[in-house]
């Protein structure tokens, strides 16, 4: 995985916050956050979303529900390349 697209980037946006990725997928999405203003904005995005929902620590209110139905609107919101 040295190169990914923005549906990529959507993917694993939740590993990414979480932090649960390897340092390969982590630094492949950092690099393409840098040459992505879309996804950049994605990523702030769902932070914001998610520190409105609560501590981002406290994460039982992000239930696995609302995260797919968080991802099914950025991931409307974002043109699939
Ligand atoms: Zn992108």
């Amino acid at each position: 995985m040295s190169d990914i697209k923005c549906k990529d980037m959507v993917e694993n946006i939740m590993g990414y916050i979480d932090q649960e990725l390897d340092q390969t997928t982590l630094f492949t999405l950092e690099k393409h956050l840098e040459l992505c203003p879309e996804c950049k904005s994605f990523v702030d995005t769902y932070k914001r979303m998610l520190s409105l929902s609560g501590d981002l620590k406290n994460q039982k209110f992000v239930t696995p529900d609302i995260r797919q139905r968080l991802k099914d609107i950025l991931k409307t919101k974002l043109k699939p390349h």
